[in-house]
């Protein structure tokens, strides 16, 4: 059978199975890996020049044509461009975001936020779910579902509702949800359940669930997720004029954004459209740093496929017995468990990447850093501004290198913690899912309280203008 462009592959070098396209597969039959989508490179019609990508092919019909990741089909061509799917997903843009250069220690101008909270949902989960839907369809599912910190949940609800293709069953940690994602999957009229424990729980009921009945999962163990947030990188490129900057620097969870952003970058310097990549950061919160330990304290690294499983299966059962907690105000990136890990260590060896852990307190500075920015975050998409700051302090990055923090979430997806924040007058920071020790919030903007009164409201505002 002549092979098609688009096929899947095991991601262990040793075993390197493939499949077709329109098998459903979380890991490999043969060995339990993950796997990859990957492309005959032959039969990849692509440009000549890295400035000829983005353009929308023909083929692209209603929103797809204008979806910020359909324009680049080239590069992940697993569908006909006529049958993808698309609810207007990635429109994102790259932003100057001058007071998190600074507040970084970058020299002005070096430092970039790629904003997706311009996504329809409010997350680059859309990204992804646009190339799981498309293979959702592919295979004619009726149903998907998901585990999530929230914004999954909110995507694969979005993608549904917009779409009328499949129903969505999300699943979600007890209380362990923002408001604003748990508000969205209720209004898209998604079956939302709520599992007694955090994420790593009903991650790991979802995937059992969906194999008794046969549901689509669109977890980002779901290779056709990864291919849709490739075009983040693609889109980042695009905005710096096709150059390629020195440090991509993304909040660190299940490690899908590590995996894409490494695999988009390897597939281009393969295809030689780049000459050099860039290096990835991948950002925990000091709450759930499991990818930092492994790869700080314990040096556990790609090794082709051959990483330290022993350093893993000891932290799961400090995990499982309760000896070690997960708890980061971040909650998109609570997650001591990453699905992607081996993925993800292979991108950080494709592109001499590292990992680092930030509180929960540089957290929320930052995060209030890209809210003056013009551009607000939830807390976990902070923890990129808030890593970039530690890098520059650590020495690693340098201050006139070129830095693209990844935003993942709209700030509206949490404004309880953004109010809180900005509330802070002295006392400890609270907030429902416990009480973060915030000793001190950096930049509060404290609503100030007025008499209603003319002249005290003009007596407080010459003050506070100077007029
Ligand atoms: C899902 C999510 C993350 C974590 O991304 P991974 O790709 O799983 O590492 C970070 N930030 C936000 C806002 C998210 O929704
Ligand atoms: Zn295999």
């Amino acid at each position: 059978m002549p092979r098609e462009v688009a096929f899947q592959r095991c991601i262990d070098p040793a075993c390197a199975a493939t499949f077709g396209i329109r098998e459903i597969l979380n890991k490999c039959p043969k060995c339990g890996a993950l796997v990859d989508v990957a492309y005959d490179e032959n039969k990849l019609r692509l440009p000549k020049k890295l400035s000829g990508l983005g353009v929308a092919p023909k083929e692209l019909k209603g929103l797809a044509a204008t979806s910020g990741v359909w324009r680049f089909h080239q590069l992940l061509p697993f569908a006909p461009a006529g049958k993808v799917v698309s609810i207007g997903e990635g429109r994102t843009i790259l932003a100057a975001g001058a007071p998190a250069a600074e507040y970084a220690g970058m020299k002005p101008g070096r430092l970039f936020l790629q904003y997706e909270g311009l996504n329809p949902s409010g997350s680059f989960k859309d990204n992804g779910m646009a190339g799981a839907f498309t293979h959702a369809r592919m295979v004619g599912a009726k149903m998907a579902c998901c585990a999530s910190t929230g914004n999954t949940s909110a995507s694969l609800a979005a993608f549904a509702a917009a779409t009328g293709l499949m129903k969505a069953a999300v699943f979600v940690g007890s209380g362990k949800i923002a408001i604003g994602k748990l508000s969205q999957a209720l209004d898209y009229g998604a079956l939302t359940y709520e599992i007694e424990g955090d994420f790593d729980d009903a991650m790991r009921r979802v995937v059992e669930v969906s194999a008794d009945l046969g549901l689509y999962l669109v977890n980002s163990l779901n290779p056709f997720r990864l291919e849709g947030q490739k075009t983040i990188m693609y889109r980042v490129l695009e905005g710096l004029g096709w150059q390629v900057p020195d440090w991509i620097v993304c909040p660190a969870g299940n490690l899908g954004n590590t995996s894409a952003f490494g695999k988009a970058f390897e597939e281009l310097y393969q295809l030689g459209l780049i000459k050099r990549k860039p290096r990835i950061a991948s950002i925990n919160s000091t709450g759930a740093d499991s990818f930092s330990v492994w790869w700080n304290d314990g040096r556990m690294r790609w090794n082709d496929h051959k990483f330290d499983r022993a350093l893993v299966d000891r932290r799961y059962a400090k995990l499982d017995s309760r000896e070690l907690k997960t708890n980061t105000i971040a909650s998109a990136i609570e997650i001591n468990r990453p699905v992607n890990l081996a993925k993800g260590l292979r991108a950080l060896a494709w592109t001499d990447g590292l990992v680092r852990a930030v509180p929960d307190e540089a957290i929320l500075d930052a995060k209030a850093v890209v809210g003056l920015c013009g551009y607000g975050c939830e807390p976990a998409s902070a923890a990129s501004v808030a890593g970039a700051k530690f890098l520059v302090e650590e020495g690693v990055i340098g201050r006139d290198e070129r830095v693209v923090c990844i935003i993942t979430g709209h700030h509206l997806k949490a404004p309880d913690v953004t109010v809180g924040y900005h509330s802070y007058t002295g006392e400890k920071f609270h907030h429902k899912f416990g009480e973060f020790g915030i000793r001190a919030a950096k930049l509060p903007n404290v609503p100030v309280r007025l008499p209603n009164d003319r002249a005290a409201i003009v007596a407080e505002l010459r003050r506070a203008s100077g007029r």
